[in-house]
């Protein structure tokens, strides 16, 4: 059967598994090694080089889920972002940025572009005229992430990939919020797509993981820089992501019908003062969302009213887990306030909407019913707290 014509779950579960001729097991053997043969052989093997058979297996299947001709694995998200970038850039070059971006990609940006002398824009808001504002002519990419962290702010993908195509520059995404089950940026014009696979991908809270999809050339130019800079990661690792990724779409589609229940849910609570859900009508960027997403994803964030104490709330939650990072199985919670935006000035964060009672919720697949009582709960609780003071 032609693979290119599979559907989500099936790509999920079957596409690249390594067949076990020996016992004829049901799953994908673990080809350890970290010496091959060299002799006699037509291809040298080393996990370095991101050619193990069981990271071309999982490269297969992720390529499969952005339809894109090839993939790599990274050992972190970072690891893809940042050997992605340079990869095609060098000194004297400039680069195109959105504005809302991950805090470890923003930080390997400003931190360490200028000794490599790149030079950067971030574009002052999120249309195509704000990309092409900051544009120069030795600009030699434009940077996206959309859904954005932490208030699910959405860019039009195909506007802003047709811009970098008249430009004659390179497009790249962090794709990382939406999953490849609700967005495939390939479809819309991007050349790169990037993931850390720590979040959806992986989906348990238990693999760091990175890793990028492209055009066959595009991802060539990757690896050469990919395999002097050594981000690469044991095969004990790609196997666990392999077999996570059999239910990447099982898990992400649960999450998608908890998330918009739950933002639904918390827009007409009266402890809630605002809630940031693309897929709800309300949310700024709706509209295009609606347009180049499948499905709105399994994060949003919500603003408590002044009255509520977010560090006892937090405190009081049974079910959701406060908890850096995201996209496991299990809800978990965070304040980015003073987690992942805490470097940003108390300026840069109101300019970016950032409140201090903003709380970014990552909805699991418990059962929604559930979930609704354990906030209820710690609301009444932190209520009752607050009244005795
Ligand atoms: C977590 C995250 C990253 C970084 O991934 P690591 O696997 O932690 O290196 C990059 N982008 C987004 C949107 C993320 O959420």
């Amino acid at each position: 059967m032609k693979t290119e014509n599979f559907k989500l779950n099936t790509i999920c579960t079957h596409v690249g598994e390594l067949e076990d001729k020996q016992f004829k097991g049901a799953v994908s053997p673990i080809y350890p090694s970290t010496a091959y043969a060299f002799e006699h052989v037509d291809q040298k093997r080393y996990p370095r080089y991101f050619n193990t058979p069981n990271q071309q297996a999982l490269s297969k299947k992720l390529a499969a889920l952005e339809y894109a001709e090839s993939a790599l694995i990274f050992g972190s998200g970072m690891a893809a972002i940042s050997t992605t970038m340079l990869a095609f850039l060098k000194s004297g070059d400039h680069v195109v940025l959105q504005r809302e971006l991950y805090g470890g990609t923003h930080n390997f940006i400003v931190q360490e572009f200028e000794r490599f002398g790149i030079h950067y824009s971030f574009a002052p808001g999120r249309s195509v005229k704000d990309f092409e504002e900051v544009f120069k002519p030795n600009t030699k990419l434009i940077y996206m992430e959309s859904p954005s962290n932490p208030l699910l702010s959405v860019v039009d993908i195909q506007a802003i990939a047709s811009l970098a195509k008249s430009k004659g520059v390179l497009s790249l995404i962090d794709n990382t919020f939406a999953s490849p089950v609700n967005q495939n940026p390939i479809k819309l014009g991007v050349d790169l797509v990037i993931h850390s696979a720590t979040k959806y991908l992986g989906g348990h809270s238990d693999i760091l993981a990175g890793a990028v999809c492209g055009s066959n050339e595009h991802i060539e130019k990757v690896h050469s820089l990919a395999v002097n800079l050594g981000g690469t990661l044991s095969d004990y690792t790609v196997w666990l992501l392999e077999r996570s990724i059999k239910t990447l779409g099982v898990r992400v589609k649960a999450q998608n019908r908890n998330a918009k229940k739950l933002a639904k849910y918390l827009s007409k609570n009266q402890a809630v003062s605002k809630v940031y859900y693309p897929g709800l009508v309300s949310h700024p960027d709706h509209a295009i969302a609606k347009k180049q997403m499948k499905g709105y994803g399994g994060m949003l964030s919500f603003e408590l009213k002044e009255d509520i104490d977010v560090s006892k709330f937090l405190d009081a939650l049974q079910i959701i887990k406060p908890a850096m990072s995201l996209a496991g199985v299990e809800s978990t919670i965070l304040s980015p306030a003073q987690t992942s935006h805490s470097l940003l000035t108390a300026q840069e964060r109101e300019q970016q909407g950032i409140s201090d009672n903003v709380l970014r919720f990552s909805v699991g697949i418990e059962d929604r019913k559930d979930l609704i009582a354990d906030f209820e709960q710690a609301v009444a609780k932190v209520r009752a707290q607050q009244l005795k003071v």
